[in-house]
């Protein structure tokens, strides 16, 4: 008998994909400059070309047995002791390469270490608004999410709130910053002060509570620094991913750091270990592991999406649109023109306006751009903006 759970994920496409989809349609009927696509973050910045000049140099030169090999379920030791020295260059930690699993980007990152920390009928906390998936691969688990809405209007973590929402079934609570869907970069206070709460609930409950931290932004940020979380807090498992720092989006390319600094980082490896075992993960491609051996050092190239932030915020604000202003990542996170986000995301369509209602991020009456794309597209979608702004302002 099917499944009737994935029957119902693999039937129902989740949002951001299926306006992709839309929008890849309507550019191919009414031409590509017609249509203002806002709905997908695939990076705009081309990848180094270190990158390419390295694939082919090992295709070049290396046994093509070797290079095409399978290599151990966690990854290349290689590849992992340039995890582990990368994190202890720039962070204050002694990351060990037996603490590093590499993996196929954030989304397995994340997938195995739901999976290796909740079990059937726990919970893992998600500040909201959130990044769609995470429901899909905590119930994956047999857990189930619970919102707790961040602050309004800064959207920065309401620590009081979360701590309400911790029970004795609490597993987990997921971070995600620099924020997707927001562009919030949480403070260092506000993590401390989470991070005091987690201790002391696990103290009243007897509990472990692990924090996962979803960190494919890091590197992209407008000044703020983002904290580096396993030394805030101890039970701290880092997923990250090269998608976007180094615009490798379909290579499929991240890790998960299990933090040096928790009681038996060991047992919890093994969890994630057996995690990506009992979810069919062999290892991330071989190649690609070799590539990140020579590339982790590259820096992200930030200018793009910095203009590109500028000139969003600009234009949008002149035209009289409320918006939060985004601290890192490439998504500005505005406030609808109705209550009714999906309504207004809709009725944007016919000015060939794309972009995703808050509902399906877990957040009511605002809508997510991303600009991470050309930026002419920006440019020439101020006006489409404007008559968006005058059709509801007329209806007033
Ligand atoms: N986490 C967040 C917050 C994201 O925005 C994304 C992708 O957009 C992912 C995880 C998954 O990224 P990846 O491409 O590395 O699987």
């Amino acid at each position: 008998m099917l499944n009737e759970k994935m029957i119902g994920l693999g039937s129902a496409p989740n949002d951001i994909r299926a306006l992709f989809a839309y929008g890849l349609a309507r550019k191919a009927e009414i031409g590509e400059d017609k249509v203002f696509d806002f709905s997908i973050g695939n990076p705009s910045v081309p990848a180094p070309a270190e990158v390419s000049a390295t694939i082919k140099r090992l295709l070049d030169e290396e046994d093509p047995v070797a290079l095409h090999s399978y290599t151990p379920s966690p990854g290349r030791f290689e590849t992992r002791k340039a995890v582990a020295d990368h994190l202890s260059r720039h962070f204050d930690i002694a990351a060990k390469p037996e603490q590093v699993y590499i993996t196929s980007g954030a989304s397995s990152s994340l997938a195995i270490s739901f999976k290796a920390v909740a079990c059937e009928g726990e919970e893992v906390i998600v500040p909201s608004p959130y990044f769609t998936e995470y429901k899909t691969w905590v119930e994956a688990t047999g857990a189930s999410i619970v919102e707790v809405p961040c602050l309004e209007p800064s959207f920065q973590l309401d620590v009081p709130a979360i701590e309400a929402a911790i029970t004795p079934r609490t597993a987990a609570i997921v971070v995600n910053s620099p924020n997707n869907p927001v562009g919030a970069v949480y403070t260092k206070e506000s993590l401390e002060r989470l991070a005091a709460v987690l201790a002391r609930k696990e103290q009243e409950f007897g509990t472990s509570i692990y924090l996962i931290a979803d960190e494919p932004y890091r590197a992209i940020t407008y000044g703020k620094e983002v904290p580096f979380i396993p030394t805030i807090y101890a039970r701290t498992i880092l997923c990250y991913s090269f998608s976007k720092t180094l615009s490798l989006p379909g290579e499929r390319l991240g890790f998960i750091y299990v933090s040096d600094l928790m009681e038996n980082p060991q047992e919890t490896t093994y969890a994630i270990q057996g995690a990506g075992r009992s979810l069919g993960y062999i290892c991330c491609s071989a190649l690609w592991q070799r590539v990140l051996e020579e590339c982790i050092e590259l820096p992200t190239d930030v200018e793009a999406y910095r203009v590109n932030r500028e000139i969003l915020t600009k234009g949008l604000s002149e035209l009289g649109y409320e918006y939060v202003e985004p601290n890192g990542a490439f998504y500005l996170w505005v406030k609808a023109l109705e209550p009714d986000a999906v309504a207004f995301s809709n009725r944007a369509k016919d000015f060939e306006l794309l972009f995703c209602p808050s509902d399906g991020f877990g957040g009511k009456g605002w809508f997510r751009l991303s600009y991470c794309i050309a930026r002419e597209t920006i440019e020439n979608s101020l006006p489409a903006f404007a008559a968006l702004k005058k059709a509801y302002d007329d209806q007033a």
